[in-house]
């Protein structure tokens, strides 16, 4: 296909070279191996493929110069490993094109398909033409551009117009990060079980929804025609460096411990913050979202990759939430009904937990802890499956992978409401 074809293809920044990066299996067996792993990954700002966990190997990424160093300290650490890829830019030029191949199927009769991954146009097309086709329950609604200018969508979808005060919101995000292209169409086909094909209607009587599947369009959009493994914005004003280390971590410029743990100072990393607090226009407009939504904010779920997990706060420290208890069984709710939808179509469930403990990292000005602060009861953020491309999931999982969140969304909001 032509735009994989016709990638300018960088690692991290537009300007490095990813020539002799490798890429190394992980396997830290136990849970203070995975927290040294975690350490060791922070300190040197390296990136991943793919989290490990305890129980699954993970995959990172190394350029040159920590080669050696990170070898030497995952000895010391009796951390076993082996290698993935000796030649990384090779190995993102195969899963690029796996990416983009057409001949999945998918049965879900939508507006769009579900066999392959759309580009931003068609995803904004979508939103459109449901607020056009079934105005009596979704309206579309454009918070903010993003930093390059595109308009960010939503869809209020509700029974009442959005005019029934008793009724509590539930709030599902996507698209946070280039990369992570699995993590929308779980979003669109929440909108789909809600308008389109409606099977739960319960869920319409209990609450009203807003549903946002790409929070990132510029970074989503550079990763799918220039770049597959972009993962912050494409934002160039924070920093006199920022014109050639482009892009901020969205997930990072939240004001929750902002710049204390999990992140980097220099603006080429992927994990830089931002200059300030809600440096970045799409963070702002989340934040407006949650604000303007609060009293009624019951849920805020965010869809990432990958790892299998159903995360809650706090990611920061580890420590929990005074809601700690009904985050749990929430995050339970879902992961079973997922677990249970899903049984034999994955190698590995949904583990269910505290962020920081169950990520075996730290990591602050996160969106869903920011939320959970100013007073959203509860907030996940979901990282999908990735076992078989890590972000780079092959389209074929796209059908399995909507379907079971829709289960967990399913369960997780009629547990929510008996809270
Ligand atoms: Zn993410």
């Amino acid at each position: 296909m032509h735009i994989a074809s016709c990638r300018r293809f960088s690692f991290l920044t537009d300007l490095q070279n990813v020539k002799r990066w490798k890429s190394y299996f992980v396997r830290p067996s136990t849970f203070h191996k995975l927290q040294a792993l975690g350490n060791l990954i922070q300190e040197l700002d390296l990136d991943y493929f793919s989290h490990a966990s305890v129980h699954h190997e993970g995959i990172v990424i190394v350029d040159p110069t920590k080669q050696e160093t990170f070898l030497e300290n995952l000895e010391d650490l009796n951390i076993d490993y082996r290698i993935h890829a000796n030649d990384v830019k090779s190995q993102l030029l195969e899963d690029e094109h796996k990416m983009m191949k057409t001949n999945a199927t998918s049965r879900i009769d939508s507006l769009i398909p579900y066999h392959r991954y759309l580009a931003t146009a068609e995803i904004e097309w979508y939103m459109d033409e449901i607020a056009r086709t079934y105005p009596h329950i979704a309206k579309l609604e454009i918070p903010s551009n993003s930093f390059r200018g595109r308009q960010i969508r939503m869809l209020k979808i509700s029974t009442t117009n959005f005019e029934d005060r008793r009724k509590p919101i539930i709030f599902i995000d996507g698209g946070f990060h280039g990369r992570e292209w699995l993590s929308i169409p779980p979003v669109t086909y929440a909108i789909h079980k809600l308008v389109e094909d409606i099977t739960e209607p319960d869920l319409l009587d209990k609450f009203d929804w807003i549903l946002m599947p790409m929070v990132n369009p510029d970074g989503y959009h550079h990763s799918y025609t220039m770049n597959a493994a972009w993962h912050k914005n494409r934002s160039n004003d924070n920093t006199p460096l920022s014109p050639v280390c482009i892009g901020v971590d969205i997930d990072r410029n939240f004001d929750f411990f902002w710049n204390t743990v999990g992140t980097s100072n220099e603006p080429c990393s992927f994990v830089y913050p931002g200059n300030r607090t809600f440096s970045e226009v799409e963070a702002r407009m989340l934040r407006n979202v949650f604000h303007q939504h609060l009293n009624r904010l019951k849920m805020y779920i965010s869809i990432h990759t990958f790892g299998s997990m159903i995360l809650y706060p706090w990611g920061h420290d580890g420590s929990l939430s005074n809601q700690a208890l009904g985050l749990h069984a929430v995050g339970v709710a879902m992961a079973d009904a997922m677990n249970k939808y899903a049984t034999g179509m994955f190698p590995l469930g949904y583990s269910v937990g505290n962020e920081a403990l169950t990520r075996g990292f730290r990591a602050s000005g996160m969106a869903t802890d920011y939320a959970h602060k100013i007073g959203v009861p509860l907030t996940f953020k979901i990282e999908l499956h990735g076992f078989y491309g890590g972000f780079f999931m092959d389209p074929a999982y796209i059908d399995p992978v909507v379907r079971e969140t829709w289960e967990g969304i399913v369960a997780g909001a009629r547990r929510a409401a008996t809270i």
